[in-house]
């Protein structure tokens, strides 16, 4: 087994785990018989790096398990003032804020600490300031109607180098030929500007999925009949490229394909292959993402996710509302459900529910 970008023989000193779709990302594909360590880590502090920051937000949102800590906060704004994400979805004020309203103090705080150093600090000029009696009058913001406005980018130079390792990956990992992708290394490494790979937006969808299933998706395919070798990639059902390894394949036909749901944690097998019409082949590939149609797809993505989290947040309370039923009467002794133990299930349900979901 060699690199196949420095071509070195991969050996116990300088093996490393290749995720083949980013674990930043929850990626979970990988393989140590890929790249070697030098090569692995210059990849994750140039186009990796690039790539799992550009998707980031959307990873945080969605919590998405990594193997080792969870995916970091986002910053979002919220009218002027500066907010961050919490995986899962939940907000906070990313520090204090104050405002003098004649001689009135108001202090908005991600937390009691955050609120006591800007009382500290207007200690300082007022010193008959006390501030334990400012603090008893805290109060709990709950703004439901948080309109966050989180940056998003996708594409470039190194985003499209990103996807063409992706597919590079994909394709060796399934027994390819390192010596027919050598023509993709340069790009990849960033030595040149072009490469056979571009962004793919079909009118109808590659790979239909339910409501909730978002996934990260790779397919393999190659077509004797039109001399295509080619990687279609799909990372959060939106953000699709298609990368050809080669435009004169010679070989059999080829289908190897990798579905991961990122909701779920589990791998999708499919019965049948994905099939790319030549039509849609012509139609929909470019070097250029077509911003109004993306924007409307994204959208759409930022719907599943809500979707998704209100769904955990119900699953989380109905649980833990079972389990202090559970609690309090022992199943030992209450084999059945009785009257009284459904009343007080529904009403810790509906109360957990509107502390949660009430505006
Ligand atoms: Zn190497």
């Amino acid at each position: 087994m060699i690199c196949y970008v420095c071509q070195k023989e991969l050996s116990k000193e300088n093996e490393t785990e290749e995720h083949i779709i980013l674990n930043a990302l929850g990626g979970k594909l990988k393989s140590k018989k890929l790249i070697c360590i030098s090569c692995n880590s210059k990849f994750g502090s140039g186009i990796d790096n690039k790539l799992s920051s550009q998707l980031q937000s959307i990873a945080t949102l969605i919590n998405v398990k990594r193997d080792r800590g969870k995916p970091q906060n986002v910053k979002a704004k919220h009218g002027s003032k500066e907010i961050l994400i919490e995986p899962g979805g939940k907000m906070k004020l990313s520090r204090a804020y104050h405002k003098i309203d004649g001689n009135v103090y108001h202090i908005e705080a991600p937390s009691i600490g955050e609120a006591r150093k800007v009382l500290l600090g207007l200690k300082r000029k007022h010193p008959q300031l006390d501030i334990d009696k400012a603090l008893e009058n805290v109060e709990p913001i709950k703004d439901k109607n948080v309109n966050a406005k989180i940056e998003l980018n996708f594409g470039g130079y190194e985003i499209s180098r990103a996807f063409c390792k992706m597919a590079v990956n994909f394709f060796i990992f399934h027994g390819g030929n390192p010596k027919d992708i050598q023509h993709l290394l340069p790009f990849i490494e960033g030595k040149v500007k072009e490469a056979d790979v571009h962004y793919f937006y079909p009118r109808s969808e590659v790979i239909t999925k339910g409501k909730e299933e978002i996934l990260h998706s790779i397919i393999l395919k190659g077509d004797k009949l039109r001399k295509q070798l080619y990687v279609y990639i799909e990372l959060f059902n939106e953000f699709k490229m298609i990368v050809f390894l080669s435009r004169d394949y010679q070989g059999e036909d080829l289908y190897e394909s990798y579905h991961y749901n990122l909701v779920t944690n589990e791998i999708l097998e499919y019965e049948t292959d994905f099939m790319i019409t030549a039509k849609e082949f012509k139609k929909s590939i470019s070097k250029e993402i077509d911003e109004a149609k993306f924007l409307e797809r994204l959208n759409y993505l930022f719907q599943q996710i809500r979707d998704v989290n209100v769904n955990r947040k119900i699953h989380e309370i109905t649980t833990s509302s079972m389990e202090e039923l559970i609690q309090k009467f022992p199943q030992e002794e209450n084999p059945e459900f009785t009257e009284e133990m459904i009343n007080i299930f529904t009403k810790t349900v509906i109360g957990k529910y509107l502390s949660v979901f009430q505006k």
